[in-house]
């Protein structure tokens, strides 16, 4: 990103495993923009609140936890790490026992209130990727790019398998499955900021297209809002490889 140009919001949205983070990440690095990714803070909320053994359906104990909770985000060598209460807790947050609970424990209004305040003070600067469940819908409503990705359901099963079995982690694909579709469900029927699709969204379906396919899609559409002139790249390629999942870390 070249110092001068206008800095814009980009949210994006969408179910669990559909790459959203792997998109932002990169998009983030060829704008020279800070990514954010919002799923991280639930994670952290949700460790804190397991290690501690906190009732989640008592709001007295919830609000005192939620005082007590401070989360930070860096960055190394482009990647996030979260902090909580300033231990590095990256890798903890991504076990599959925080997927057990981080939507029950992110469907409660006062977790989505301190999270939702924290992220609008990020964003004040402009020049970030956000991406999460409500980016575009509660967080930043008036972000100026909204992407909400999708992808088969299948897709994103075995790339969600996929990163774990990466990672050392064990686990057959019909958890994988259940934790997925359970999330979505969670995270699309509770009563506070559901998951939505904007109505002023680009969709993007990940399912056969390349990271690289999806960031140029990106790049594009940000280019285009940003006012800048597409670099020579060369542009997306339209023969997707349809009907062959293209597996990589999901995010
Ligand atoms: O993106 P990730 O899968 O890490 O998010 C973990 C969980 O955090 C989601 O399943 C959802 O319950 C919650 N979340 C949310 N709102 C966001 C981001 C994540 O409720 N903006």
């Amino acid at each position: 990103m070249q110092s001068g140009l206008r800095k814009i919001i980009i949210a994006i949205d969408g179910y669990s495993s559909c790459g959203k983070s792997t998109l932002a990440r990169a998009l983030a690095k060829r704008l020279g923009y800070v990514h954010i990714d919002t799923g991280a803070m639930y994670r952290a909320v949700t460790y804190y609140i397991l290690r501690q053994h906190i009732d989640i359906n008592d709001p007295d104990e919830m609000a005192q936890a939620l005082k007590k909770i401070s989360i930070q985000l860096t960055f190394e060598n482009d990647s996030q790490v979260t902090w909580l209460n300033h231990e590095n807790v990256e890798e903890a947050i991504r076990e599959p026992h925080i997927n057990e609970f981080v939507s029950n424990v992110s469907a409660l209004s006062a977790v989505r209130t301190a999270m939702v305040a924290q992220q609008r003070r990020m964003g004040l600067e402009k020049g970030i990727v956000m991406d999460g469940r409500d980016i575009g819908t509660v967080v930043f409503p008036e972000a100026d790019l909204k992407l909400f990705l999708v992808a088969d359901t299948e897709v994103r099963v075995e790339r969600r398998w996929l990163e774990l079995q990466a990672k050392g982690i064990n686990i057959n694909r019909e958890d994988v499955r259940a934790n997925l579709l359970l999330r979505d469900q969670i995270d699309s029927t509770r009563a506070d900021s559901p998951l939505r699709q904007s109505k002023d969204a680009t969709v993007i379906d990940t399912s056969y297209l390349t990271p690289k396919e999806q960031l140029q899609i990106a790049l594009d559409l940000a280019r285009s809002v940003i006012g800048t002139v597409a670099s020579a790249e060369k542009p997306a390629s339209k023969n997707f490889h349809k009907g062959m999942p293209i597996p990589f870390p999901s995010g």
